[in-house]
């Protein structure tokens, strides 16, 4: 059994690679949000250096469940409260555009993608209420879904092999323009220019994108991201179909799917230990894995574990991802804060930076 090691392979290609002295645009980061960076200033034919402190999709773009949802954590009908009813609308078709778009730029690419849909179950009365409003509201406003009585089905979601549509994308870059290996330590303004430091190298960048998400108050610590953890776990292969569809529960604390391959992944809890799941410590705890495991048995999974690990999300106040420039700092600009939804909402969110350049 592997303990701190994600289930999802590690990107196939290595990137070795130095600071560059100059760039037009420097992108730091190399998971989900700086690919789609690249993709989108690629086709917009502005030239870009990505650096990357380890390898590729080694933070959450490499940990993550691998769900492609429409909206925000909270359900349709808590997205209007909290946003607002056009707000809420624009989010979920942001969202529902992000997973169409996303997965035609790799086509052709294998990226374990299927369109499945995801199911909501209600995990009590008061989710129960939430949910049926939200099948009410999104039926109004156009988006597809089915309210059962216990479980929301959105049929449009899907899943993904999230390591590997990172490295689809950075497939897709020029040559030489991914680095890995490249931790930056320092950003500071120049006369017009974006100092960038690693050690004592040194990039004049004209621009630069953090795409460090959670990692982002690690060099700017004036940037409102805060890191929270989250843990899964990977079975061996299972004979038997537990589920069919990527599922969430208890307000997007618990979710789970299973591989067509057979394997059971299932993340979440964190609800439990609110004060412990901060940082960036990548170990899994015996406290969440043991809720995890618990469940693991509930489903019916008799098979061994194989993987347990953890991750780092960037949350923001307002819920909502932090795209634009960072104040006090000329020419540098952030795309990051996806609050446990990255995938879903980076590549969306880097094209609308890259549109605003
Ligand atoms: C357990 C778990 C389950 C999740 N499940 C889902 C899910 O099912 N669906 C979904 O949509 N989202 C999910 N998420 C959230 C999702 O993974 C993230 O929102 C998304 O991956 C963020 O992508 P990113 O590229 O912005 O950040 P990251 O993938 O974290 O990438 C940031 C990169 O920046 C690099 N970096 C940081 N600092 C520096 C530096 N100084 N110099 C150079 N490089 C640096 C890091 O090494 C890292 O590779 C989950 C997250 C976790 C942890």
């Amino acid at each position: 059994m592997s303990t701190g090691t994600p289930f999802w392979p590690t990107p196939p290609d290595r990137y070795p690679g130095r600071l560059p002295e100059r760039a037009d645009v420097l992108v730091i980061g190399g998971g989900i949000t700086g690919v789609s960076l690249m993709h989108h200033l690629g086709r917009a034919g502005i030239d870009a250096v990505l650096v990357e402190r380890d390898n590729l999709a080694s933070g959450a773009s490499g940990r993550n469940a691998g769900f492609l949802l429409a909206g925000v954590a909270d359900c349709y009908a808590e997205a209007v409260r909290i946003f607002g009813r056009p707000r809420a609308r624009d989010i979920w078709t942001m969202t529902e555009e992000n997973h169409i778009e996303e997965i035609a730029a790799v086509r052709g690419h294998e990226i374990g993608y299927r369109r499945t849909g995801s199911i909501v179950l209600a995990s009590g009365p008061r989710e129960a209420e939430q949910l049926a409003e939200s099948a009410e509201l999104m039926t109004e406003d156009g988006f597809e879904c089915a309210w059962d009585g216990s479980r929301l089905t959105n049929p449009g979601d899907g899943e993904v092999t999230p390591s590997l549509l990172v490295a689809a994308f950075a497939r897709q870059a020029a040559p030489g323009s991914i680095r890995e290996g490249v931790a930056v330590t320092a950003i500071e303004k120049a006369n017009g220019d974006v100092l960038v430091h690693m050690g004592d190298e040194e990039c004049r960048a004209g621009c630069v994108i953090l795409a460090t998400n959670a990692y982002t108050p690690q060099l700017l610590p004036q940037v409102p991201i805060q890191p929270r953890r989250a843990q899964m776990l990977a079975s061996a292969h299972e004979a038997a179909r537990l589920c069919d569809q990527p599922t969430y529960s208890h307000f997007g604390y618990r979710y789970w799917r299973q591989l067509p391959t057979g394997e059971v992944l299932i993340g979440g809890w964190r609800d439990t230990a609110f004060e412990v799941e901060v940082g960036y410590d990548e170990r899994p705890t015996p406290e969440i894995q043991g809720h995890l495991e618990s469940h693991l048995r509930q489903l019916g999974a008799d098979r061994e574990i194989t993987h347990r690990w953890a991750g780092t999300m960037g949350f923001t106040e307002s819920g909502l991802p932090l795209i634009g420039p960072v104040d006090g700092l000329p020419n540098v600009y952030l795309c990051a804060g996806y609050n446990g939804h990255g995938m879903g909402f980076a590549f969306m969110g880097a094209k609308q930076l890259v549109d605003s350049l």
